[in-house]
């Protein structure tokens, strides 16, 4: 699937030159993703800014509508059906924003927000109505004294939880989570996760959940989607992808991730990973090239690397691989030789013309929206 947005309006031109792009080709948010969201799983999708990973959640729910490829729920192709048809599948396609102040009608009470599903796509009596909306509330792990509230009189977190409720509402299939915790405290985001992961659990749900914080997707992902500029470069399972990473990008991004150790915390402030390049814009080839500290040479400026599947079953797109390699394992760098303990290599890789791990900056504080 692909999103590209044309630069030939005036807000998407803005848009570009914005990005540090120019006029001249579309905007490649999303250039070729290709995957499969398995029942009851969580999918983390994490990227830094820019890397095409909302576009790509609105654009699966066809909120925004794909450039090309095809979207498939239970073997029927999304892409071909009307408003119409689309808008009955969406009972069971829901998507959570980040922003659950601006998801909810600020003139509607709770319980009138959780009714509105009920109404336009059940047939059921106003006793039943009531009942399921207390059950909702119960299940978000909210009293159903806030059934006769506005959304400006309960907090973020709870808000959230509300946004939760309308998109359970109609037991979905699968939900799209779009940074659903980002902006609340930490603890609330706990205890946020929690929630989605025991409603997950019980509706047996599929859910894609977006975030830029590596830590929010390693404690709910079951398998991890990494994603630059609009490609794929990891995906796997999620304790492999974490516990040893593969692609220079993933490897980057753990690096990012602050130590407990002061010296460690010191050694992994000290790198360096740039910001990445415009997707007006992108760079030939392997469009993470220019920041790359396991950088081959000519091809990877060249050709586009294909995603191979590695041994143990994750995907990964870099020329340093080919299909049914064994993942390299922790401790080494993309050439065999031996790294430091924060994973960078122990040998300067600049040798080969490649940049050093050294020159690659820190992404800060486990977060790599840039
Ligand atoms: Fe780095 Fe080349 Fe692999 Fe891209 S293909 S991640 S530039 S080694």
């Amino acid at each position: 699937m692909k999103k590209h947005f044309s630069t030939d309006s005036a807000t998407t031109g803005l848009l570009s030159r914005l990005l540090g792009g120019s006029n001249a080709g579309p905007v490649k948010a999303v250039d070729g993703v290709s995957f499969d969201l398995l029942e009851n799983e969580t999918l983390g999708v994490v990227g830094e800014s820019g890397c095409g990973k909302s576009t790509m959640g609105k654009s699966l729910l066809r909120l925004i509508e794909p450039t090309s490829g095809d979207i498939r729920y239970d073997g029927e192709s999304l892409t071909d059906l009307s408003d119409r048809e689309m808008r009955d599948r969406r009972q069971h396609l829901q998507l959570i924003f980040q922003d659950p102040g601006s998801s909810l009608n600020p003139r509607m009470k709770v319980k009138h927000l959780l009714r509105e599903p009920l109404t336009n796509f059940r047939s059921l009596s106003r006793e039943e109505q009531e009942r399921q909306i207390d059950e909702l509330l119960q299940r978000v792990d909210l009293p159903t004294t806030v059934k006769d509230r506005y959304p400006h009189e309960l907090s973020g977190g709870q808000q959230q939880r509300v946004v939760i409720a309308r998109a359970i509402a109609l037991d979905p299939e699968v939900i799209v989570a779009d940074e659903p915790v980002t902006g609340l405290d930490v603890s609330v985001q706990s205890n946020i996760l929690s929630t989605l992961a025991d409603i997950q659990d019980e509706l047996d749900l599929s859910l894609l959940f977006i975030a830029h914080d590596l830590a929010v997707i390693r404690h709910i992902s079951d398998r991890v989607m990494v994603l630059y500029l609009g490609h794929i470069a990891e995906l796997g399972d999620s304790e492999a992808v974490f516990a040893n990473p593969q692609h220079p990008y993933t490897r980057m991004l753990k690096q990012s991730i602050p130590r407990s150790h002061p010296e460690q915390e010191k050694d992994e402030v000290g790198a360096d990973t740039g910001e990445p390049p415009s997707p007006s814009n992108p760079p030939s080839g392997c469009p993470f090239h220019p920041r790359c500290p396991a950088y081959i040479g000519d091809v990877c400026e060249q050709e586009y690397p294909e995603e191979v599947e590695l041994a143990d079953g994750r995907s990964v797109a870099c020329h340093h691989f080919e299909d049914g390699d064994e993942p390299v394992p922790e401790g080494r760098d993309l050439g065999g030789s031996e790294t430091d303990t924060d994973g960078s290599p122990a040998v300067d890789p600049s040798a080969d013309g490649a940049a050093s791990v050294a020159d690659v900056p820190d992404v800060a504080e486990g977060n790599v929206d840039g």
